[in-house]
Order: C-alpha cells, then structure tokens, then sequence
C-alpha cells in the first residue's frame, strides 16, 4: 500500500548489451550466426586454448563507434582491452576480453519519445566492446549442456546514467535503442534470438518527513524481451517499497549496498541471486595480446559520415513534408531501408500517401507472415511507384492494387504488365459502364426510386446501385465513375 505521505521516485538505469551483426567473431574468424548446430562455430582461439592469439574484428570496432557517434558520445582517442577475469562453465578460457577504464565510446544522450508526446532525455555513461560468453543449454534428455557458438561474438555494452523513473521511460529507452541499432546496421537486434539483452538497475528514492530515504539498488540480469523488462522492473519498485515500509532504517542502500536478482517470467517476480560484484572482483588487467586501438581522423570522419539521417529525424520529416500521420511515420521508420523504399518511391514521381497505403496494408501484413520489415518482402522503388501511380489515376482499383502488388513482389512484371494480363485494369469507358448502370437501375426500380425521391433512404440506395455496378463489372469499373454516371442519371 503506498503511504499518502510518502512521495516514492525509482531511480533506474540501464544496460543494454547488443550483439553486433558481423560475419565473423570478435577477435577469431569464426562465424557469428544464430541457429547453427552446437559448437560448430569454435576454434581454439574463442574456446581459449592455450597459445592462440586473438587478432581484432575491424567491422566490429566500426560498428561499435558508427553507434557510440549517433549517441551524441566522444569516441575515445585511444582505447585499449582489458581481461574480466571469472570462472563460469559458459566461458572456458576463464577470462572475458573486455574494456575497463578506457571504453570506446562515453558520454552521450538519447532522446526517447514517450506515448504522451513528451521527450526524455537518457544520458549515456559508456558504450564498450567486449566479447560474448556461450551458452548454457538446461534442456536436454542429457542434462546441461554448453554451446559455444556464441562465445566470442562481438556485443557492444551500453550502460545508462540512472535517469528513467517509470517502467514507461525504461521501456521507451530500450525501443528507441532498437530502431537506433538496426537503423545504423550495427544490429539485427532480434528479441528472439538473443541479439539484444536487458539489466536494468534499480532502487527507489522515498521522501517521508522531509527526509530521503533510498532503497539498496538491485540489478537485473539478462533479461531477453521488453516485456520481462517490464515486468522485472514493476516487480522491483513494488517489492522494494514493500520492504523499506516494513524496515525503513535497515533496508537502506547504505546498510544493503546491492544485490542482483534474475527475474522468473512465469511468476512475474525477481528472486535473489547473490551480491553483486565490484570491479576488484574481476581482477581487470589489460590484455598482453591486444595492441590499443587507436581510430585516426580519417577512419573517423568515414563513420560520421555513414550515419545520415536518424530515425526521429526521419520521423519528423514524413509528418512534415509527406504529410503522414504520426502513426505511419512511426511505422515506416522501424528501420532505414523501408524508409529509404518510401522516399525513392516518391523520387520516381508517386504520391507519398499512396506508397503508404499499399506498404501498410499489403505489404506490412506480408512482413509479418513472414517475420521480417517491409523493405525485405522483395519490393522495389520503380514498381511501387508505378502501382501508387495507376491507383491514384484511376487505373486500377484498391482490390486490383491489392492483387498486383503481390504478383509484382517477384519482379519479373511491372504492375502494368500484370493488370494487362489478368484484367485487373478499370474499365473507364463511358459506353461500358453506362451499359451497366442502366441494366442496374432497370433491375432494382425500388432503389432507383428512393435515389430519385431523395428522402431518408437515398443515400442507403445510391450505395446499393454502385454496389450492384461494381459487381456487374468483376470489380473493373472506376467506382467515381460509376458514381457520377448514377447521379447524372438519377439526379
Ligand atoms: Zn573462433
């Protein structure tokens, strides 16, 4: 029960680890891919075999700093790696290459909009590269085994300031974090398959008497979807003002220090799991096989200059200048490439709201099917183009669209081709379509009638008699068309 009196503020940072999307490991040739058979990406390198030397992932250092810019961070002049020292069955060389005091990227700022239109601004401490551990497997008829086709791969670590103070903020930030990474390439960042992590940090701030009293700060770990990110994070503000209600002098940060927790998706709670460990724990020491890296202003400046746009920025300019609702812009800026398939669309000449509609009605429903983004579903700028074109011209109709926009996503016709030949086009000649309003006001004289008379029932009739046409025609005839023929026969 939260005290009238007591005014309860979480505090809650957050670190999101992100595996980058190369070919290969970080510092071995192996390939980095999801889904293979168990340890079959390994070498004696990333497994840790003594006498192997790592040799560095250019791509994935570009990746990591290409990110770090679009935060806003300084990217460091010089940078170096260090060894994390700890022993756990997933990592069996018994030390995690990392970077201690000199990451690569620190002090930057993501702007995160809220559902209520507000901006929050998250400041970033650090972003580092360091390597991913393996995996523990719980589910075999064996019992537990490890892969270690993920041990190695590179993951770029980006740690928070302690700035968001509701699930909302906490979840909003992890969102934004996603579009930025795909946007930049850096990351598929699929939920699923593990390319994206979670461990917020959080402790509440309660103010009781004019008195601030703060909670022990307890992180999360390894958290794999937004909504255990919720949940972890809503459990430990109610568990923790819980606790300092039935404690308040004992259950303080200063008596408590901190703690970590994992988080059960089953029950929605977090459970203790030991006291969470300090740097010295780690025995950080740099890493004797690895030279600093030392990024010139050159390689820099070709990294800047790869980012353009950002996604928000991108956002805005499709309200602005395209005229699209919040809701449409937001969906075509997910990620670059389907946006970039919007603004050639419009580059060839087609009207912006059009291209819209066909890449958010069939086309987003053809992505989901298929689980990946619009700009994947094999659809191209020119026939995008050329379809909105017909559809805006009165050429074919919304349910031809519909039908040719599927046959086009192989691109082997034009949208034109393909009407021609499954007489998709709309048949606008007058002579026709007469042809057919007149047989259907001579077969429904009461609704014809009622359009005449112009009472209460005209508006229901008119939309009858269309109906009736439109049928006749197989769907070929110009609804407008068929309209102003109605009027100027009935009016
Ligand atoms: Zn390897």
């Amino acid at each position: 029960m939260v005290d009238q009196n007591d005014i309860v503020l979480p505090i809650i940072g957050l670190e999101i680890h992100v595996e980058l999307d190369t070919q290969t490991k970080m510092f071995c040739r192996c390939r980095n891919r999801f889904g293979d058979p168990p340890n079959t990406n390994v070498c004696p390198v990333c497994i840790g075999m003594p006498g192997v030397l790592p040799v560095m992932n250019r791509r994935a250092v570009e990746l990591s700093m290409k990110v770090g810019m679009a935060l806003g961070c300084q990217v460091a002049s010089v940078t170096k790696w260090d060894r994390k020292s700890y022993w756990y069955p997933d990592l069996p060389k018994n030390y995690q290459i990392s970077q201690y005091d000199l990451p690569l990227s620190s002090n930057g700022l993501l702007e995160v909009p809220l559902a209520d239109g507000a901006t929050k601004a998250v400041r970033i401490l650090r972003a580092h590269l360091e390597e991913d551990a393996g995996k523990n497997v719980h589910d075999l008829p064996s019992g537990t085994g490890v892969d270690l086709n993920r041990a190695g791969v590179p993951l770029l670590e980006i740690v928070s300031q302690p700035d968001m103070n509701s699930v909302e903020e906490a979840a909003a930030y992890a969102r934004t974090m996603q579009r930025l990474v795909r946007w930049l390439g850096a990351s598929l960042a699929n939920m699923q398959m593990g390319h994206m992590r979670f461990e917020p940090n959080i402790n509440l701030h309660i103010t009781r008497g004019g008195k601030v009293h703060k909670t022990p700060i307890v992180e999360v770990k390894n958290l794999n979807s937004f909504r255990s990110l919720e949940g972890a994070v809503a459990w430990e503000i109610r568990r923790q003002y819980a606790a300092w209600q039935e404690d308040p002098e004992g259950f303080t940060i200063e008596r408590q220090g901190k703690q970590n927790r994992g988080y059960d998706d089953a029950t929605g709670q977090t459970v203790f799991q030991r006291g969470k460990e300090e740097a010295h724990d780690y025995r950080y020491f740099p890493d004797p096989d690895l030279v600093s890296v030392q990024p010139d202003q050159a390689w820099l400046q070709a990294i800047a200059d790869s980012i353009g746009e950002l996604p928000l920025a991108r956002r805005q300019r499709y309200i602005d200048q395209y005229r699209l609702t919040f809701k449409e812009a937001d969906a075509l800026t997910q990620d670059a490439p389907t946006g970039d398939l919007l603004d050639a669309a419009v580059a060839a000449g087609a009207d912006p709201k059009r291209c819209v509609n066909l890449m958010l009605s069939r086309g987003s429903a053809i992505a989901n099917e298929r689980g990946c983004s619009i700009a994947q579903i094999g659809l191209s700028p020119a026939p995008l183009a050329e379809l909105a074109i017909m559809l805006h011209s009165g050429q074919v109709n919304a349910t031809a669209a519909a039908k040719i926009f599927d046959l086009m996503l192989d691109g082997r016709q034009t949208p034109a081709a393909i009407a021609a030949e499954q007489g998709l086009l709309a048949v606008t000649e007058a002579g026709e379509v007469e042809a057919w309003v007149d047989a259907a006001i001579a077969a429904n004289p009461q609704a014809a009638g009622d359009v005449r008379e112009g009472g209460k029932k005209a508006k229901k009739a008119f939309g009858f008699l269309t109906g009736q046409v439109m049928q006749a025609s197989r769907g070929a005839a110009n609804p407008q068309q068929v309209q102003e023929i109605l009027t100027r026969k009935l009016g």
